[in-house]
């Protein structure tokens, strides 16, 4: 299983990566603001990520890692 791991302080809340998962598995948190003031993404289904790194990919502050 792929594990995907999202720092929570470098992301801006842009919702690409959620936009960008063809397993539709990453939302914006609604609970939590992030130490920027934002609301960061996280997985909210570990066990369907496929290890595409498309959220990795569409990231534009670089806050996705994917190791598989
Ligand atoms: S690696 Fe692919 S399937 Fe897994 S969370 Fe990222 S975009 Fe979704
Ligand atoms: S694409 Fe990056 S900055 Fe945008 S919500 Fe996802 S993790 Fe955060």
């Amino acid at each position: 299983m792929a594990k995907v791991t999202i720092n929570e302080n470098v992301c801006k809340g842009c919702g690409l990566c959620a936009e960008a998962c063809p397993k539709k598995i990453i939302e914006l948190t609604s609970e939590r603001l992030n130490s920027k003031g934002y609301y960061p993404a996280q997985v909210i289904d570990m066990e369907k990520c496929i290890g595409c790194a498309m959220c990795a990919t569409m990231c534009p502050d670089s806050a996705i890692t994917v190791e598989r």
